[in-house]
């Protein structure tokens, strides 16, 4: 029997701090290669390009696993937290 991955996200909960994103690109920071990196690489597919070329997260599915912060370390592509106690991720299975 094979599982997808998705199905497997799907068993995580969420708990969005409305708000207070622990994930974004600097104001006026533009689609960079390293932020386009992000598309692919995010494991829960939570970026996306905008309309007008900008790359934005969707963080009601973030693991905060860190890929996307190690990808934009060297030119301080993005501000990256952990979500404030109480919010973020639940995993299912600790
Ligand atoms: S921390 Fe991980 S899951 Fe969250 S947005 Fe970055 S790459 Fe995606």
């Amino acid at each position: 029997m094979s599982v997808k991955v998705e199905e497997k996200l799907f068993q995580n909960r969420y708990l969005v701090d409305e708000g207070h994103p622990h994930v974004c690109v600097p104001e006026g920071k533009g689609a960079t290669p390293a932020l386009k990196a992000i598309i692919s690489c995010c494991p829960a597919g939570c970026w996306g390009l905008t309309e007008d070329g900008k790359v934005e997260p969707t963080l009601d599915g973030c693991l905060e696993c860190g890929t996307c912060r190690i990808l934009t370390a060297k030119d301080g592509d993005l501000n990256w937290n952990y979500p404030r106690g109480g919010f973020g991720i639940a995993y299912k299975f600790g």
